[in-house]
């Protein structure tokens, strides 16, 4: 049954308890310097300031045009490198012990730079790559703990978003070949060209601008077809859960898997008889009309869902309706079913860490969905990055002006209600 999933419920302290792997931004910038001080010392090494020219026919040898090549690729790539992100280090070592072969083998004074810097490069390629795995490492060991058998099953909608996550990187990869393989023929057209061409009298040497193009093109080429495979490898194992994530704090986030919080009216509830929420909403958002079956913000003297409705009920008429989200302040969350860890109705599908960081889905009584939002990715957060763009931990009114609290567990539901005169509930639970 390849839509029926298994549900992790993770701890607040097991979901943070996940390794985040070190900012990108870090790893890219002493890549990205590395490569600017190994061009450079080579530069000095061969004295590149003293013009040596090639005769024509010694810049055709194949190995002067791939020591030309290559080296041209590291400069270009010592300044534009950036681009690559995390993956410069591992990009870096393989250009750079390129240069170093092919300036050994033209007796360069540059080859031992050269050499060093791929050295270096590969040790700092090594420890992401050190640190990427233990992150990967410690979502399995997790996901293997929490194991118990419980299983959902997966709505047609989601398996189309899915499957559309795992394909989408190919095209990309699709497009990285059309370009080295462009890059690639033009090259070889124009060596062969230059080499039936007769000895240019301007002493002139044979210089393959696009050649420098496409080892970078190909390298991208490598980099996204790998990073596909590893990817749908990945998914083939992570793709079997779906974790409830007990909120921020762990190495992945999305919008959306914030708890939920009050204030709003449901559809179905605006439009009863006699509430005025809807015609609020149409006056202060002037695209309300072209979403006219979204919820709306409770109006503070709607009949129906005001001030006065929330403060008129009994007791076991509220805990009836304590899920209903009109009940409670803007900046209240909203209860949550006590046997629920987290207050988030929403979910990660398949979360493979920074290789596939989980598909944001929505649980409901029927199984799991799409949210209407439509298909979201989560992405990675690095150590040392802010949790989650939190709503501001809003504090509740003062002590002055309460109407009464109202403990909401024997309607199943965790936490009390704090009724306020002037105002709509709050949540008091023991969650931080
Ligand atoms: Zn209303």
């Amino acid at each position: 049954m390849h839509n029926v999933r298994e549900l992790l419920r993770p701890s607040k302290e097991e979901w943070a308890g996940l390794p985040r792997r070190r900012s990108g931004g870090r790893v890219t910038l002493m890549a990205w310097l590395l490569g600017l001080l190994t061009v450079g010392g080579a530069f000095v090494a061969d004295r590149g300031w003293e013009e040596v020219s090639l005769s024509w026919e010694e810049s055709l040898l194949p190995i002067n045009v791939f020591a030309g090549v290559i080296t041209n690729t590291a400069l270009l790539l010592g300044i534009v490198g950036w681009a690559m992100g995390r993956y410069l280090a591992l990009a870096l070592s393989g250009l750079l012990a390129a240069c170093a072969i092919a300036q050994m083998i033209v007796g360069a004074q540059s080859a031992p730079v050269w050499t060093v810097g791929t050295g270096i490069a590969a040790v700092m390629a090594a420890t992401d790559f050190v640190s990427s795995s233990r992150q990967l490492r410690a979502i399995r060991t997790l996901a293997a703990r929490l194991r118990n058998g419980e299983t959902v099953e997966l709505g047609s909608d989601v398996l189309t978003a899915e499957r559309n996550a795992l394909r989408g990187g190919w095209w990309i990869t699709l497009a990285f070949l059309c370009i080295s393989l462009a890059l690639c023929t033009w090259f070889v057209f124009d060596w062969v060209d230059a080499q039936n061409k007769a000895v240019p009298s301007d002493g002139s040497t044979f210089r393959p601008f696009e050649a420098v193009f496409a080892p970078p093109a190909m390298m991208l080429l490598i980099w996204s077809c790998s990073r596909n495979i590893r990817k749908g490898l990945a998914y083939r194992w992570a793709g079997r859960f779906v974790w409830i994530v007990p909120g921020a704090g762990g190495p992945v986030w999305t919008n959306g898997l914030e708890p939920s919080y009050g204030g709003r009216v449901e559809p179905e509830d605006n439009r009863a008889n006699g509430c005025i929420c809807r015609e609020g909403e149409a006056r202060r958002d002037p695209e309300y009309e072209d979403f006219p079956d979204d919820d709306v913000a409770a109006d503070d003297y709607c009949a129906l869902h005001g001030f006065d409705a929330v403060n008129s009920m009994d007791h076991a008429s509220f805990r009836a309706s304590a899920n209903s989200a009109w009940l409670w302040d803007e900046n209240s969350r909203t209860p949550n079913t006590s046997d629920e860890l987290t207050v988030a109705s929403k979910a990660l599908l398949g979360c493979a860490g920074y290789l596939f960081c989980g598909l944001l889905v929505v649980r409901s009584s029927s199984g799991i969905e799409m949210p209407a939002s439509g298909a979201t990715e989560a992405y990675e957060i690095n150590k040392g990055d802010a949790d989650i763009p939190n709503r501001a931990k809003a504090i509740p009114p003062s002590e002055q002006g309460i109407l009464d609290t109202i403990d909401l567990a024997p309607a199943g539901l965790s936490g009390t209600a704090v009724r306020y005169r002037h105002g709509r509930a709050w949540l008091r639970t023991d969650e931080p």
